[in-house]
Parts: structure tokens; C-alpha cells; sequence
């Protein structure tokens, strides 16, 4: 089964995937963390990556896909995988559905994880002071909240025309928003692909 969580900086993506990621037994894969990954070294690639990253840019479209498609191919995905804040653009979704029809695969079910802009910015400031990210500042927050407006938000629209898409409210407590997660994946658990 392949799920994909769909939702702003700070709606709680990694944490409830890191969750559903126990429950299911299969693989997270977060962009961010792959990105961050690449710009942990001293490289002219990590450079290239750090120049979008720290100021709340989307990295390149084909380069994020690269990265995805690699780690695609690692054996623990084969019975399906999380998408962590992947695809981010239409463009990604479209390279996706691609790779996904080339190898005989299809995303099975989008949770998208509701949360209003007070709250996000409430919570991505309290976790700058916990994990000192370099994209935790209040200039790049805002600009991570308009690209996830201006970019991310169509997306709903697509993968709602593939009756796809899943509404979690993010706002309660953790341990709420997962209640919601595993229900949307038992009641979507008989459309899930075998392969
Ligand atoms: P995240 O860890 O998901 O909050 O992502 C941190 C940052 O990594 C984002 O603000 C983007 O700059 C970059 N990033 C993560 N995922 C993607 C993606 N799918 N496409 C482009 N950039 C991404």
C-alpha cells in the first residue's frame, strides 16, 4: 500500500507517519529528510539543496523525483511505503503517477492534515527551539506557509478527482489525529493494491 500525507509545515506529517509507519510495518519516506541528508555534506549539490531549503524554497521538481525514485527501488518498499510531504507540486504528483504506472503501482490513499496558520506557526517556532532547524525562522515559516498555499493546496483538488483524498483534522491531540489516520486505512484497507 502506498499512502501519501499531504499537509503544511507543522501539521504533524512525520510525527503520524512515524506512527502509522509501526502500525503497517512498511517505510517513511521524507523528502525533507532526504534533503537534509543531502546537504549534510560538504558538497556542491548539498549547496545547490541548502539554497532552497533554508529560505522555505521547494527544491527542483526533477531532482526531489530522483531522490524518490532511487529510494524506490530499496526492497523494503516493496510492499508499499508512507509518502512524508511528497508530491509537493502538481509537477511531482504527475512524475509519480508516471513512475507508478511504469512499474505496475498506484497511490492508494492521500490523508490530508488540516491545521489553521496560528497554530502552525505556533508550533513550528516552539520546535526551532527544540530542534534548531535552519528552516525554522519566522522569515522561511512564511514563506513555507505560501508555497504550501500557492503550490501544495491544488493538489487536494487532483488527488480528490481520483477520489483518493482523506480530510484528517490536525488539530487535535496526537493521539486524536492518529485515531483518525488508522480509520481512514481500515476503511481503505480492501482498495489497497497486493503489489
Ligand atoms: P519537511 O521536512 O517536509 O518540512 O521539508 C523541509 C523542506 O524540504 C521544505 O520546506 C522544502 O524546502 C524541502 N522539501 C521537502 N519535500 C519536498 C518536496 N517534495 N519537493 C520540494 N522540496 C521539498
Amino acid at each position: 500500500m502506498r499512502i501519501i500525507f499531504i499537509g503544511p509545515p507543522g501539521a504533524g506529517k512525520g510525527t503520524q507517519c512515524k506512527r502509522l509507519t509501526l502500525m503497517l510495518g512498511i517505510p517513511q519516506l521524507s523528502t525533507g529528510e532526504m534533503l537534509r541528508e543531502v546537504m549534510s555534506h560538504d558538497t556542491a549539490l548539498a549547496r545547490w539543496v541548502a539554497s532552497y531549503l533554508d529560505v522555505g524554497k521547494l527544491a527542483p521538481d526533477h531532482l526531489v523525483m530522483r531522490i524518490v525514485s532511487q529510494r524506490l527501488t530499496h526492497t523494503d518498499c516493496a510492499a508499499g511505503c508512507l509518502f512524508d510531504g511528497f508530491p509537493r507540486t502538481h509537477v511531482q504528483a504527475q512524475l509519480l503517477d508516471e513512475h507508478f504506472s511504469r512499474t505496475g503501482r498506484q497511490v492508494d490513499l492521500v490523508l490530508n492534515l488540516q491545521v489553521v496558520e496560528k497554530v502552525l506557526i505556533d508550533r513550528l517556532l516552539q520546535r526551532a527551539t527544540i530542534e534548531g532547524r535552519s528552516d525554522d525562522n519566522q522569515q522561511s515559516i512564511q514563506e513555507r506557509l505560501r508555497v504550501f498555499r500557492t503550490q501544495t493546496f491544488p493538489l487536494l483538488e487532483y488527488y480528490e478527482r481520483q477520489q483518493l483524498l482523506v480530510t484528517i483534522d490536525g488539530q487535535c491531540a496526537t493521539e486524536e489525529v492518529f485515531e483518525q489516520i488508522k480509520q481512514a486505512v481500515l476503511s481503505h484497507s480492501g482498495k489497497f493494491s497486493r503489489k
